[in-house]
C-alpha cells in the first residue's frame, strides 16, 4: 500500500527528519499490521553518548523503567553504560542478557522484600533510600550496601513530577544518613530527581544547592561522602523545543564543579531523554464519530495499550495521512472505557479510515506503561 504522509517543519522540529523516514520506509516496505512502536537505534546511540559528555567523572545510568524492551536494553548495553532499575522484573530482564550487577543501582527509595533478596543474589551494591524503615529493610538484606539518601527538590516546571511520594528535606536526610552508619550501611552519597520531562533548567540549581548543603552538614556530623547522583529529568520534544542536552549538562558540571569537591563520583539517570525521541508509534484510524459538536478520530494506540501518559498532560505530535485542510479532532484509543481518550482540539489533517497516523517522540513511558485491558494487545516493539 502506498502511503502519503503529510509531513512538515513542525514535525521535523520535533523528530529527526533521519528518524521519519526509516519509519516510513519501514512502514512502505513491511507487511507488519499496525499497531507497532518503531525505535530508531541510531538515535538512542546519539542520546547515550550525548548525555553526560560535559559533566566531569560522569556515569550514566539508563532508568530501565522509560523502556524495559529487551532489544532495547540489549542495544543500551551494548554501548557501556549501566542500568537503574527499581523491581525484580527489572533485574531479571537485565541478568538474561549477562549486564553484570557492578553496572546495575537502584534509585526506589522503598524497595520489595522479593527484590532485596534477589539484589542481593545478584550482588547489587548501590541503593537509595528515604526512611528509617528502609534503613532496617536494607541492614537486614544487605549488610554493609552503599546508600545513596533521596533528597526533596523543586520539581516546578516538570511536566511529570516525582516529588511528594519520595524523599526527605535536608534535616531529616542528614538524621538518616547518620542513622545508616550507625546500623551499619555505607552511606556514600546523595540523590535527588528534578521531575521527569523537566523543562527548567534552574530546578537542577536548587536541586545541587540543596545537596551542597546537606553535603556540608554531614560532613560536620562526620560522615564523607563521596557520590552524588542526579537522576534523570532532560526533556525531550513532544510539540515543542526544549532546553538541550549539552545546554542543561554544562551548567549542571560548573555548579558541580564549584560546589562539590573535585573527585567526587556522578551518576546521572536518564530515562526518557535515552529512548522517547527515537520511538515512532505507527497507529492506524479505526474509526470515526460525530459526538455533539466535535469531531472524534478512534486509533488503535490508546490510553491503555501505550499512551497512558497523555492522561498525565503529556501531548504528542502526529503525522497522518489525509486532507490538506486541517481539522479539529478528540482522539481517543480503542477500549469500552470512556477514559481511554488521548487528547481534545488536536489540529489533524482528516485522514480515512484505515490511514495510518504516526505519533512522535513515543519511545519512553508508552510500551512500559500499557496492558491488555479489553484484549487490546500492547504494540509490539521494532528497532530500525
Ligand atoms: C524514573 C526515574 C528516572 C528516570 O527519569 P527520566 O525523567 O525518565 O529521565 C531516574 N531515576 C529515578 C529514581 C527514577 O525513578
Amino acid at each position: 500500500m502506498k502511503h502519503r504522509f503529510r509531513i512538515d517543519k513542525s514535525h521535523t522540529k520535533i523528530t529527526a527528519k533521519s528518524t521519519i523516514q526509516k519509519t516510513i520506509e519501514f512502514i512502505r516496505s513491511s507487511d507488519i499490521e499496525p499497531p507497532y512502536l518503531l525505535m530508531d537505534k541510531a538515535k538512542v546511540r546519539q542520546k547515550v553518548h550525548a548525555i553526560g559528555r560535559h559533566i566531569r567523572h560522569a556515569e550514566v545510568f539508563y532508568a530501565v523503567k522509560a523502556n524495559p524492551d529487551i532489544e532495547v536494553l540489549k542495544l543500551i548495553n551494548s554501548l557501556g553504560i549501566g542500568f537503574e532499575i527499581a523491581s525484580e522484573g527489572e533485574l531479571n530482564i537485565l541478568s538474561s542478557i549477562g549486564v553484570s550487577s557492578t553496572r546495575i543501582i537502584t534509585s526506589n527509595p522503598i524497595k520489595s522484600f522479593r527484590f532485596l533478596r534477589l539484589a542481593a543474589e545478584a550482588g547489587i551494591k548501590y541503593f537509595s533510600f528515604d526512611s528509617e524503615a528502609e534503613i532496617l529493610k536494607l541492614r537486614e538484606f544487605i549488610p554493609g550496601a552503599h546508600v545513596y539518601i533521596r533528597l526533596s527538590v523543586p520539581n516546578e516546571g516538570s511536566e511529570w513530577p516525582l516529588s511528594k511520594k519520595f524523599a526527605v528535606e535536608v534535616d531529616v536526610a542528614e538524621e538518616l544518613l547518620v542513622l545508616a552508619k550507625k546500623k551499619g550501611l555505607n552511606p556514600v552519597g546523595i540523590t535527588f530527581h528534578v521531575g521527569s520531562q523537566c523543562t527548567n533548567i534552574y530546578n537542577w540549581n536548587s536541586a545541587l544547592n540543596k545537596a551542597k548543603d546537606l553535603w556540608d552538614r554531614v560532613e560536620k556530623a562526620g560522615i564523607k561522602l563521596s557520590l552524588l547522583n542526579i537522576g534523570g529529568g532532560y526533556p525531550i520534544r513532544y510539540t515543542k523545543d526544549v532546553v538541550g542536552i549539552s545546554a542543561i549538562d554544562k551548567n549542571i558540571h560548573r555548579l558541580i564543579y564549584e560546589k562539590f569537591p573535585k573527585k567526587i563520583r556522578v551518576l546521572i539517570e536518564p530515562g526518557r531523554a535515552v529512548v522517547g525521541d527515537a520511538g515512532i508509534f505507527v497507529t492506524r484510524v479505526i474509526g470515526k464519530a460525530a459526538r455533539g459538536d466535535e469531531q472524534w478520530l478512534i486509533l488503535d494506540v490508546g490510553v491503555f495499550n501505550g499512551l497512558m501518559e497523555s492522561v498525565g498532560g503529556i501531548k504528542y505530535s502526529y503525522i497522518v495521512e489525509g486532507s490538506r485542510e486541517a481539522k479539529k479532532w478528540t482522539l481517543a484509543g480503542p477500549s469500552c472505557d470512556s477514559f481511554d481518550v488521548i487528547e481534545k482540539d488536536v489540529m489533524l489533517p482528516e485522514p480515512a479510515v484505515g490511514s495510518y497516523v504516526l505519533i512522535l517522540s513515543s519511545g519512553a513511558y508508552t510500551i512500559s506503561y500499557a496492558s491488555e485491558f479489553n484484549g487490546f494487545s500492547i504494540p509490539k516493539t521494532i528497532l530500525i
